[in-house]
């Protein structure tokens, strides 16, 4: 790491910058040299580190709370504000267990309080546009105001946008009407709810799941396993059938196995020779069925007025159809230049600075992160990375080698928990798992480790709420 001198670093950065972002950045450097070695020895930054510097953020889920606080607890003089258009967040990690009536969607529901008190400004709006020039973004309020706001630096976490479209036969429309998504929390998780409390005892619930990438890769899993749990309590002569563009997931051993001891599941193969010894006696009536696109279960149209889905290996009727649609970057990364053919947003790993647009940062969702999923975890971890990489550079400094970590926690069932952890860091270029030791829950594991990993999930469930918003 090379001795910084913060004032020439500034004076570099500001060359060619446009006047005001110029004086801002000699005068934030300034304010910083007050603080000599403050980063170095590891301590918190003092009160005037950073004063006049703005980030500004882009979306008020995981990964941009998570920025928002860590910059404000790290360099509390930053100016940092949060561009958000919803009042309040709900969380979609846990909001399967809505469909079952476990929590509310007011306990899904996440205030911005916390952040409010660090001192983040908060602007409920919707991003319309970016000006990469004059460094400002426009936004629109709920009351049609339009506002501006500059920035220093740019960080952008909107999640994903659901493409309804890649569907025939399904639209937005029709998802917040009759057939919903519910993959981004809220009006839809609680349609969906309403829609499996009206339906008669014998109905189907059919579930489509994403093709890769997508948000969460153990969800639409986990979610097909509670909804079938609540049913056998609730409406015991009904089932759920999942049609699938893939043939595997993440964690599907041991969601697998979950289905196999609480619900009757007999295994395909190969999981069927895979998991012999760890099964109980398949059941001849179990409600839950798996049809990948091997089994022709892939979705290819769907007729809306009689929820009934077209597949490979014929058309399937559902008394409620839930569909998790293919997925990319949300809209307003591909509006501001961030995103790529691919739908998402590529980015140097080191500190998720956008590849394509200067002083803008990407995280979560909507970052291509190589092997880390697409999770709340990820992005939780990826937003602190990148908060040290921007208050790195601001005080000149090369921002340290990064690592991050994931857990994806799920649920087979109330108290069946499952997971898999990882650790990741930079090989040759891109974001690699580094650890080599087993990933998953052992397949052995015993009725009490599965209730304790379930009390895990929940547990984490609230430490990363408060990590991100507290
Ligand atoms: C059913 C389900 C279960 C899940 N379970 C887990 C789990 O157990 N563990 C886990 O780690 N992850 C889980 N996830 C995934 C996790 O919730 C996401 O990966 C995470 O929220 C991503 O964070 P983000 O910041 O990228 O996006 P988000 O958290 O979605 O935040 C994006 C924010 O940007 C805002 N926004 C978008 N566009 C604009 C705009 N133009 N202007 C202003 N604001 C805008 C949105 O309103 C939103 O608040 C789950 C997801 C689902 C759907």
């Amino acid at each position: 790491m090379r001795k910084f001198d913060l004032l020439n670093f500034a004076r570099e950065a500001a060359a060619g910058a446009p006047d005001m972002v110029r004086r801002r950045l000699l005068t934030a450097a300034a304010a910083s040299l007050a603080l000599p070695g403050a980063l170095t020895s590891g301590k918190a930054w003092g009160a005037s580190a950073g004063a006049g510097f703005r980030v500004l953020i882009v979306g008020g889920g995981v990964g941009g709370a998570t920025a928002a606080k860590y910059l404000k607890m790290w360099a509390p003089d930053i100016e940092v504000t949060v561009i958000e258009r919803n009042p309040s967040f709900v969380r979609h990690y846990g909001s399967s267990e809505h469909l079952t009536g476990a929590v509310t969607m007011q306990d899904l529901t996440v205030s911005y309080d916390g952040l409010r008190a660090r001192g983040v400004k908060i602007v409920q709006a919707q991003a319309k546009g970016l000006d990469p020039v004059k460094r400002t973004v426009t936004a629109q309020g709920p009351d049609g105001a339009l506002v501006q706001c500059g920035y220093d630096a740019l960080i952008v976490s909107p999640g994903v946008e659901l493409l309804y479209d890649g569907i025939e036969g399904y639209s937005e429309q029709i998802a917040e009407t009759s057939i919903p998504s519910g993959w981004i929390a809220g009006a839809q998780t609680a349609l969906l709810r309403r829609q499996l409390l009206a339906m008669p005892d014998g109905g189907t619930v059919v579930i489509v799941a994403p093709p890769n990438p997508y948000r969460c890769p153990p969800g639409p899993y986990e979610r097909s396993a509670l909804v079938t749990e609540w049913l056998l309590e609730h409406k015991p002569k009904s089932r759920v059938v999942i049609l699938d563009p893939k043939n595997d997931f993440v964690t599907d051993e041991t969601m697998i196995l979950g289905w196999n001891h609480l619900y009757g599941y007999a295994p395909p193969q190969p999981y069927a020779e895979k998991l012999d010894k760890f099964m109980v006696e398949p059941s001849k009536d179990c409600r839950i069925e798996w049809r990948r696109e091997k089994d022709g279960g892939k979705p290819l149209s769907v007729d809306p007025s009689t929820l009934t889905v077209r597949t490979p290996s014929g058309a399937v009727k559902a008394d409620v159809l839930n569909i998790v649609p293919p997925m990319r970057a949300a809209n307003i990364a591909r509006d501001f230049g961030l995103t790529n053919a691919s739908g998402f947003c590529p980015i140097d790993r080191r500190t998720f600075a956008s590849s394509l647009v200067p002083d803008v940062y990407v995280l979560g969702d909507a970052s291509i992160a190589d092997a880390m999923p697409k999770s709340g975890y990820s992005a939780n971890t990826q937003a602190k990375a990148c908060a040290r990489a921007i208050l790195c550079r601001l005080q000149g400094l090369e921002p340290p080698e990064p690592a991050w970590s994931n857990t994806c926690y799920a649920l087979a069932g109330d108290d069946w928990g499952l997971f898999v952890a990882d650790t990741f860091r930079i090989v040759d270029g891109k974001i690699a798992r580094t650890n080599t030791r087993a990933r998953y829950q052992d397949l052995d594991a015993s009725r009490v480790q599965r209730q304790v990993a379930a009390k895990y999930l929940r547990a984490w469930m609230r430490s990363i709420t408060a990590d991100s918003f507290g």
